[in-house]
């Protein structure tokens, strides 16, 4: 059964879209791989609307002390195994909000992080060769 799952992942991986605390300039661009020109679903990635239904976390924007807790219920929600992609220079460790009295991260300090996409936010090619890199990391 565990290999099935895996088999399942690999091939249509079921994606959860968190947004931390982004300023959603990278939500905009996740929503872009979307879209007929980017099109993942073509390769089976599918966003859906319930952590309890995904494969892999697609998280954007830094974790603060009021996302914290949400953060850490979508992942405990999350089906193991689960891939979590950071997406965004602010998901990365370090970033330019890290001096904040809000901050609390990094992401791996709380849950383990799989794959981080740079930029600012990452172009939509970044985004999918991030996933494929996830993917091929199981
Ligand atoms: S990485 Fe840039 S675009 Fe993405 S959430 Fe942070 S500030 Fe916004």
């Amino acid at each position: 059964m565990g290999n099935a799952k895996l088999w399942g992942l690999k091939k249509s991986p079921w994606v959860f879209h968190l947004a931390a605390a982004p300023c959603n300039n990278c939500d905009i661009e996740i929503l872009d791989i979307l879209t007929p020109r980017w099109d993942v679903e073509r390769f089976g990635i599918v966003l859906v609307g319930s952590p309890r239904h995904a494969d892999a976390l697609l998280v954007t924007g830094v974790i603060n002390r009021k996302s914290l807790p949400r953060v850490l219920r979508v992942y405990e929600q999350t089906p193991k195994p689960c891939l979590v992609i950071g997406v965004g220079s602010c998901a990365c460790h370090p970033h330019i909000f890290e001096p904040s009295y809000n901050v609390v991260g990094p992401y791996d300090k709380y849950i383990p992080v799989d794959v981080y996409i740079p930029g600012c936010p990452p172009k939509p090619e970044a985004i999918i060769l991030g996933v494929v890199k996830a993917l091929k990391r199981l």
